[in-house]
Parts: structure tokens; C-alpha cells; sequence
């Protein structure tokens, strides 16, 4: 199907984006990578009257390590983080997690900020956000600049604390010493969505005791899943299997999956509380060699 006759916008700096978006609001959206906004718009389940793209605005690229957290940008795409030394020296979960987003092509066009700003469920970056306690920066003509903590930013299913006149200009995840993390992706395929993903991150103290903990999970809940009640538990205590058991198990009871052509809700609560456990042994294994 074709999409709906739209006008094309293509600001060439932040203030003249910024402006569109003031004075057409909810009619307006912008265009990013384009891989989850273009199928939507030909499937029409959205129909703006007016698409801002946002590529040729300078200064929306970066990724660098600043004032105590990674900075991504809007115009990140999921390949950069793969080839990004910041990132690859700074954080764990993310760079293990963007090989297993989609496949090459798409990682190519799409970005991350795109992709937390979409809240799709099954979209593997809201987890990681969730897991690493990551902050989303918002700006806009009349209300200037809000940070948005990213359990407040992700509503509900495509849904965002994001206003139809804001732009989602970067995403801080905060910088740590002595940490690790990584992502644990079923897929049917190469390059699909995923059956269950679980991202996890650990912190730990000189003696060994963990400080933070962030375990979040992707398509198996109404939208992507931040496990608190996991989190609490491992916080104070020293890393073992059997603590990664427990976590593991409240985990599985918290999710929510349905039955589909990617398997029973059965079989995938298994994967989230198998994944779980093996995911913070991962991070908990390079945290202790960090
Ligand atoms: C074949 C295929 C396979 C895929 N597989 C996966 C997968 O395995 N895992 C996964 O996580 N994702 C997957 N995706 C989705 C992909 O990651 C998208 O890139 C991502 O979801 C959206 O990023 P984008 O830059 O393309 O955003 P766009 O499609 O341009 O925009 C998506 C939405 O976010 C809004 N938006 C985008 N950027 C901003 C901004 N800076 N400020 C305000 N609003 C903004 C848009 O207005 C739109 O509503 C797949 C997509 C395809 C086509």
C-alpha cells in the first residue's frame, strides 16, 4: 500500500526542526532512519500530514563519553554502535547488543534514539536503556530542554513521555568502573525481532559486592519490562548461582508473554528465566574481570 500524501520537511539546523515542530504538533512526525515510521506509514497505521526529516541537521551524531555518562545522539545508527571505540570501551550491554538488532541494512539507516522514541515492545534498545538506567534529553521551542529518566520516558506499547512538539535530541547512559553487562537474543532468524531478549547490567564494589543491577526484557510484556523486583535483590549481595537462580525465577513470574508463531508463552517464560541466569553470570564474569 502507498502512504498518505504528506509534506516533506528538511530543516537544516535544530532551531528551524524545532520550529516545524512548534507549529504543526501532532500533525508532524519525524523522520529518523525511517525503518519503523515508513512501514508504519504504508501499512497506514500512521498517516502525518507532515514528515520532518532530520538527517541533514548538523550535530546530532556524536557519541562520546561526557559529564559521567555516553552520549547517543539522535542520528546514531545501530551500526555506529558497532563500530564505536567509545562505546566499546565504555559500555558492555550495549555493545553487545547492537550486532543482534536487525541485519545490516537496517542497522545502517536505523538509529537508536529512533528506536527508544518508537517503544515498539519488541525493540531490543528500550531493554538496554531500562537495564543501564539511562536518561532521554527532549527539547523543544517553547519548553527548552527536559531529561527524561527512561522508566518515566517509555509509557506504554508506542507510547513515549515524548510531546508531538519535541524532538528526542540524545540518550546519557551513565558511565561506570567496575561494571559489565550483555544481551541474551532468541530470534527465529537471522535479523528478526526478537522471540525473548534479556539485557542485564551489574555493578560492583571493591570487595566484590554488587551495587547496581539492571535487568530488563524485550517481547515477552505489554511493553519492554525493567524487573525491578530482581534488580533489589541482587543490590548488597555477592554474585552466585544461586542468587542469578532467584533473580532468574522472579524474572519468569514477572513477564508476561502470549502464544504466537515464535513459540508458546510456556516456552518463552523458560527462555526469559534460562537467559536471565546466564546472562548476569555473563556480566557478573566481566565485572569481576574489569
Ligand atoms: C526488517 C526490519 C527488522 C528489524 N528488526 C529489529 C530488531 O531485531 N530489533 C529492533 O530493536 N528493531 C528492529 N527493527 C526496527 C529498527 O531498529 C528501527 O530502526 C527502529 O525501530 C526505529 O529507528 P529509526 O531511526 O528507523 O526511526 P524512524 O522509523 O524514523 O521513527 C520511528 C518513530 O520514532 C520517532 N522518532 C525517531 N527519531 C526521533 C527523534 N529524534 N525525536 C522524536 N521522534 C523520533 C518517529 O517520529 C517515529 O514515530 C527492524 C526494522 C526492520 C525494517
Amino acid at each position: 500500500m502507498y502512504p498518505r500524501a504528506f509534506d516533506y520537511l528538511v530543516p537544516r539546523t535544530r532551531e528551524e526542526a524545532l520550529e516545524v515542530l512548534a507549529e504543526r504538533g501532532s500533525e508532524v512526525k519525524v523522520l529518523a532512519g525511517g525503518q519503523s515510521l515508513i512501514p508504519m506509514m504504508k501499512l497506514r497505521f500512521a498517516s502525518p500530514t507532515t514528515l520532518v526529516d532530520i538527517n541533514r541537521l548538523p550535530g546530532l551524531d556524536a557519541i562520546d563519553a561526557v559529564n559521567g555518562h555516553v552520549r547517543i545522539q539522535a542520528l546514531v545508527r545501530h551500526n555506529d554502535i558497532i563500530r564505536s571505540d567509545v562505546v566499546r570501551a565504555e559500555n558492555h550491554l550495549m555493545t553487545s547488543t547492537a550486532p543482534w538488532v536487525a541485519d545490516p541494512l537496517v542497522r545502517n539507516r536505523g538509529t537508536v534514539c529512533g528506536s527508544v522514541a518508537h517503544h515498539d515492545p519488541e525493540g531490543d534498545w528500550a531493554s538496554v536503556m531500562l537495564a543501564l538506567g539511562a536518561e532521554v534529553v527532549a527539547e523543544s521551542r517553547d519548553g527548552g530542554t527536559r531529561v527524561i529518566p527512561i522508566e518515566d520516558f517509555l509509557v506504554d506499547m508506542f507510547t513515549t513521555a515524548l510531546e508531538p512538539t519535541e524532538l528526542l535530541t540524545e540518550i546519557r547512559v551513565p558511565r561506570y568502573e567496575r561494571g559489565g553487562g550483555n544481551y541474551q537474543k532468541l530470534e527465529r532468524k537471522v535479523g528478526d525481532y526478537a522471540t525473548v531478549g534479556v539485557a542485564t547490567h551489574l555493578e560492583l564494589d571493591e570487595a566484590g559486592v554488587i551495587t547496581k543491577a539492571g535487568i530488563a526484557l524485550t517481547s515477552v510484556y505489554v511493553r519492554n519490562l525493567k524487573v525491578t523486583e530482581a534488580e533489589a535483590l541482587l543490590v548488597g549481595r555477592a554474585p552466585s548461582a544461586e542468587l542469578f537462580g532467584e533473580a532468574a525465577a522472579i524474572a519468569a513470574a514477572a513477564c508476561d508473554p502470549t502464544s504466537d508463531i515464535r513459540g508458546s508463552a510456556e516456552y518463552k517464560r523458560n527462555i526469559v528465566r534460562v537467559f536471565t541466569e546466564r546472562s548476569l553470570a555473563e556480566s557478573a564474569s566481566i565485572a569481576q574481570g574489569s
